[in-house]
């Protein structure tokens, strides 16, 4: 951003009160064509901090396409104080294929980050995207799902340790934050790494739109927005109750022992007491059928979608909460289903 508040990118700006959506080359394709990604640039009327929204850094990973397209294209930001910078689709050619990693050499988009114009093809594509409309802005959003084939609940993964992810994480408004450093290339690790705290949401499954799920995430932007002014009439959130799941609580993907077809008993989202049935792990004839049990206590973060399995593919992400949380959510799921809580 410059000082008189013009938003700048190589090839153009956008001036305070103008709102632009271009096609940015990133890359070309076999034909010589260009890879083009849709940016939307809303420079607001008022002043203040500029905030991408990022989404589909893996391709098929679509949630969060429609979180960033009804911010930038139904709310109404007539008073924005602020700039939004909205990259609905970062991977486009995995998105043209519906699939996660780049095509080319299966690379991950979100490992290439800040990237380097003299290096790969994916490492070009990820410098265009980072110094154009990364590195200008304060702070950061990157809408992701879980991998094909499982969903999770809604959740923020952040580095904790860092102060302004850490506000920008709890401004988002989720119950559940999953404190990690996360890897080097990620577009959140390494905006952080150039002062622009950024936080991962990560919101169901691939290859859908879940409109809940796209509720809540908006209802985060708006909260985000409230925190730092962007939006005069919004308001942070609270979510009813918040976990912030780091080392000191017991976490883990509970994996399958055996080949087969899995008959999922819990629900994303919910809390499931220790010894408690997960899932079944069944064969084609129903005969050899073997019982996953909860190892402890814990919410369920993620659980599997696609029911088949090898041995050792994950059936679900497990996580301990602490003891007044876990009274609040048994209380919560208890409501919900008009029943009384175990404990
Ligand atoms: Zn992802």
């Amino acid at each position: 951003m410059s000082s008189d508040g013009t938003f700048t990118y190589n090839g153009g700006k956008v001036l305070p009160g103008e709102r632009q959506n271009l096609r940015y080359g990133i890359s070309e394709t076999y034909l010589g064509d260009p890879v083009r990604i849709p940016v939307t640039i809303i420079n607001g009327e008022h002043s203040g901090p500029t905030i991408f929204l990022s989404a589909a850094a893996h391709g098929d990973e679509l949630n969060g396409i429609e979180v960033v397209r009804e911010v930038a294209h139904e709310w109404d930001l007539a008073d924005l104080a602020g700039t939004l910078v909205c990259l609905p689709i970062l991977n486009v050619p995995g998105f043209l294929a519906q699939q996660r990693y780049l095509p080319i050499y299966d690379r991950d988009l979100n490992r290439s980050f800040p990237g380097r114009e003299d290096s790969t093809s994916a490492k070009r594509m990820a410098a265009r995207i980072f110094e154009n409309f990364i590195e200008p802005c304060d702070y950061g959003l990157d809408f992701h799902t879980s991998t094909r084939g499982r969903t999770n609940m809604l959740h923020v993964r952040a580095d904790m340790s860092d102060d302004d992810v850490a506000r920008l994480a709890r401004a988002f408004g989720s119950k559940v934050i999953i404190d990690s450093d996360g890897s080097s290339g990620m577009l959140r690790t390494e905006a952080a790494a150039v002062g622009v705290p950024t936080v991962t949401i990560e919101m169901g499954e691939a290859h859908r739109f879940q409109r809940g799920l796209i509720d809540e995430a908006l209802d985060g932007v708006e909260s985000v927005f409230a925190e730092y002014g962007l939006r005069a009439d919004a308001t942070v959130r609270w979510p009813g109750w918040r976990t912030v799941i780091d080392d000191g609580n017991e976490k883990t993907w509970i994996r399958a022992d055996a080949g087969g077809i899995v008959d999922m008993h819990a629900e994303r989202g919910s809390l499931v007491t220790r010894g408690e049935r997960i899932c079944t792990l069944t064969d084609p004839f129903k005969s050899d059928n073997i019982a996953v049990e909860a190892p402890f206590t814990g919410l369920l973060v993620g659980v599997l979608e696609n029911p088949v399995v090898y041995p050792g593919n994950p059936l679900c992400h497990l996580v301990e909460l602490e003891p007044r949380v876990q009274a609040v959510v048994e209380r919560e799921q208890s409501v919900d289903t008009g029943t009384e809580a175990t404990s």
